[in-house]
């Protein structure tokens, strides 16, 4: 048996994955569990996989989940950024699948790396805000990452038995979101509830405010410049609205692969877990004779300019991608609390990349800095305009 942990349990991954877990029970056993706030769906999960180490956000959640499990059988119940760092950290873990949203997944990752385990990466900020430090940190400890986001999972299948040196372009797909076909002045007015109606995948809201942005796809781009030890122009994005082919891997004499499959993160979630094999999947078999086109388009990023703010943290690398990432998670927020309109989500953060003073990062303390310091310049630039 492997015994796995996830952290970000009750989010739209770690529910996929505990799906996958289910299916494959004779091979995987879950010993952790970590999740934010939504303690019904946790309690749920800990009654039925029974894991020895559990976290929760905050200490009430930690208390009450004490509370209700009543004695009957008791893990370790722990909270915070400490509690999560520990169940990635919990010695019994072979595998740790890493889905936490947004920078708060960023320590937890750095845990799991740290100890030498199988890393399955879905939380893709923590590569995007130190893809150095995280890769520096897998190299010392042997540690294995596996990516889960579907386009690298897929770059990581076209690779898996390519050298490196012959390969000379990455291809990202991006569904094009719900606004691919829209002005810029008719996004203006989009609302949360049509940003988060995304034509292709189910996603938590932050990544699909992203995919409708096109954040997400920047974000992706510094993610495989990490993971796959690339320079930024072997780097590129292709709008792929059927959502099929999730990357494609130009070689040097001019074969291009491609990784294709339903659209469903069960599928990377599995590879992640059984690589280098592989067992059988959930999902009904791919018809393409159902799908019949495939289209491909290039990103206008004088429309989708985040595009472009990413492509230029790709160049700079040190602390723009950490500002960037930063500031849009602060104003995806304000945009869901209806407190900006969706364009706003480009402008601010055009404005920020414009005011960040670049510096060199080398540790953690130094990321967070940079973090920080962004999200308070955000909130100044967002305070402006509310
Ligand atoms: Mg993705």
């Amino acid at each position: 048996m492997e015994n796995v942990a996830i952290l970000g349990s009750t989010g739209s991954i770690g529910v996929s994955s505990l799906k996958v877990v289910d299916s494959l029970s004779e091979r995987f056993k879950i010993v952790g569990l970590s999740a934010g706030r939504n303690l019904d769906l946790l309690k749920q999960q800990v009654f039925k996989y029974k894991p020895e180490v559990v976290s929760v956000e905050r200490e009430e959640e930690a208390r009450k989940l004490k509370a209700e499990l009543g004695g009957k059988y008791a893990p370790k119940i722990l909270c915070g950024q400490d509690g999560a760092e520990e169940v990635s950290r919990y010695p019994k873990n072979d595998i740790i699948i890493s889905a936490i949203t947004g920078i708060n997944g960023l320590r937890p990752t750095l845990a799991a790396v740290s100890s030498g385990k199988r890393i399955a990466l879905a939380n893709k900020e923590a590569m995007v805000a130190a893809g150095s430090l995280v890769q520096r940190t897998a190299a010392e400890s042997g540690a294995e990452i596996i990516p889960v986001d579907s386009e690298h999972s897929g770059v990581f299948q076209c690779l898996a038995k390519e050298n490196s040196r012959n390969v000379k372009k990455v291809i990202l797909t991006a569904s094009g979101g719900p606004f691919f076909r829209s002005t810029r002045e008719e996004m203006k007015e989009k609302t949360p509830e049509e940003a988060l109606n995304h034509p292709r995948w189910e996603m938590g809201k932050k990544v699909t405010i992203d995919s409708a942005t096109l954040m997400n796809k920047g974000l992706e781009l510094i993610e495989a410049r990490w993971l796959f030890d690339l320079k930024p122009d072997q780097l590129d994005i292709l709008v792929h609205p059927q959502s099929v082919v999730h990357s494609l891997v130009e070689l040097r004499d001019g074969s291009v692969l491609a990784q294709l499959s339903p659209t469903d993160m069960k599928i990377p979630i599995q590879y992640a877990l059984t690589y280098p094999d592989r067992n059988e999947g959930l999902l009904p078999s791919l018809d393409l004779s159902k799908i019949r086109a495939l289209e491909f388009y290039n990103v206008d990023m004088n429309k989708f300019s985040l595009v472009k703010l990413a492509r230029y943290a790709l160049e700079e690398e040190g602390s723009v991608s950490i500002a960037l990432n930063a500031g849009n998670e602060v104003v995806v927020e304000a945009f869901l609390k209806k407190q900006v309109r969706f364009t706003d989500i480009f402008t601010i953060l055009e404005e920020l990349i414009g005011k960040h003073e670049k510096s060199k990062v080398n540790s953690l303390e130094d990321i967070f800095a940079v973090d920080r310091e962004a999200r308070r310049m955000t909130r100044n630039l967002l305070n402006n305009r509310i």
